[in-house]
């Protein structure tokens, strides 16, 4: 990687200057995602002669950039995205927040940007979080949505390893993604265009992946759907829904009960939280729990036989999103949602899942995944 043998990143290097004006902060009721951000931010920058240099934590601000630098030409540019939650005793708490330093790592690796140690940048992040502590709402639902980017920042238009970087923090107070009860979404199975490919960079959070597929969004979005389905190749194999991983809960062609999701070939986003619903429903060992590629056909045949029991998307954002519709091949097939609740557009899986993994976030439910700042 980038950076070997050239002095790493180091949080007891931390410069601080806190702000001096401190931001008005906007009542919870009318927080809108990634809007507003909190009074400061985290720089570190990097240069090939003489590796990481002393990280800054400073008031939030813009950054100055030559127009020749490369992440504005070529997008290289990886992101996190990954919320600091507060427990009812006032207590900071992190959802395994290992795992988006381990993902940031392999983005940066395949950018060809600089390596960095894991827990050093974990170590500034919660330093930041301390001092943006009364950024982080304290209510339940509520969180510090903290957004880890690095660029590279070479100021040069040829196209190679970048020379500099700039790795930095933000975050943003944030929301319940579902404000009264969780609202299904219809989704648009999209198979003319396509969001990751075998050997692309589908399991990288890298930006370039994020802007082709802004267009499709809003296409599908002018026909009423929220998100597109994105469907791969001739098989119309399920890959993702939107920017969330994909599960179904069937009865599948055998007959048994099954919690299936696409396997990460490297198309897919290994998703912090489709990590934890594997897990927690392996850990459960109620019904079968299975890694493996799903064709939109086979999906279909199971919706219109009645095997389908519930279908959702996974991800930081809403932890989970229940799925009521999908439109492929000129066609809306419904998705059951609770039979035995009509007031609720979630099955009791997708419903289940969300208590145990918010219970975790806010340490209501003891476990090692939330980590106290
Ligand atoms: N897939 C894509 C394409 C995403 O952008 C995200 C959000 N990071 C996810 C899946 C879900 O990942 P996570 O559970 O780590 O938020």
């Amino acid at each position: 990687p980038q950076g070997a043998g050239l002095p790493g990143l180091s949080a007891s290097k931390l410069i601080k200057t806190q702000t001096k004006e401190p931001k008005t902060m906007l009542p919870n009721n009318e927080l809108l995602f990634g809007k507003t951000f909190s009074d400061h931010m985290l720089t570190i920058e990097w240069d090939n002669k003489n590796g990481w240099h002393a990280p800054e934590l400073k008031p939030y601000g813009k950054l100055e950039l030559d127009p020749s630098c490369t992440v504005f030409h070529y997008a290289v540019e990886c992101f996190e995205g990954l919320k600091a939650y507060k427990d009812k005793d006032g207590k900071i708490r992190l959802f395994r927040p290992d795992m988006n330093m381990k993902r940031l790592a392999r983005s940066c690796e395949r950018l060809t940007l600089p390596a960095f140690d894991q827990s050093e940048l974990l170590e500034l992040i919660k330093e930041f979080c301390r001092t943006d502590e009364r950024w982080i709402p304290n209510e339940r639902g509520y969180s510090l949505y903290i957004r880890p980017t690095v660029i590279a920042t070479q100021e040069s238009l040829g196209v190679g390893a970048s020379s500099r970087a700039l790795l930095f923090v933000i975050a943003s107070p944030v929301g319940p993604y579902y404000k009264t009860g969780f609202a299904a979404v219809s989704l648009y199975g999209t198979d003319h265009y396509t969001r990751a490919w075998p050997g692309g960079t589908g399991d990288a959070k890298i930006g370039a992946n994020y802007a082709p597929g802004i267009r499709p969004q809003i296409e599908v979005a002018q026909d009423g759907y929220q998100q597109n389905l994105w469907l791969f190749g001739e098989e119309q194999w399920i890959t993702e829904v939107g920017t969330m991983n994909f599960f179904l809960f069937w009865k599948n062609a055998q007959g048994e009960r099954e919690l299936i999701t696409p396997p990460l070939d490297g198309t897919i986003l290994p998703g912090v939280t489709r990590d934890s619903i594997l897990s927690l429903a392996r850990q459960w060992n109620e019904f079968k729990v299975t890694e493996s590629k799903l064709s939109m056909f086979e999906v279909a045949k199971a919706i219109e036989e009645g095997r389908v029991i519930e279908m959702f998307g996974a991800g930081t954002a809403a932890i989970v999103s229940p799925i009521k519709r999908i439109h492929s091949k000129g066609k809306d097939l419904n998705i059951p949602l609770d039979p035995s609740d009509k007031a609720q557009q979630a099955g009791p899986l997708t419903r289940r899942l969300a208590d145990t993994i918010m219970g975790i976030q806010y340490g209501e439910i003891p476990h090692k995944w939330s980590v106290v700042v």
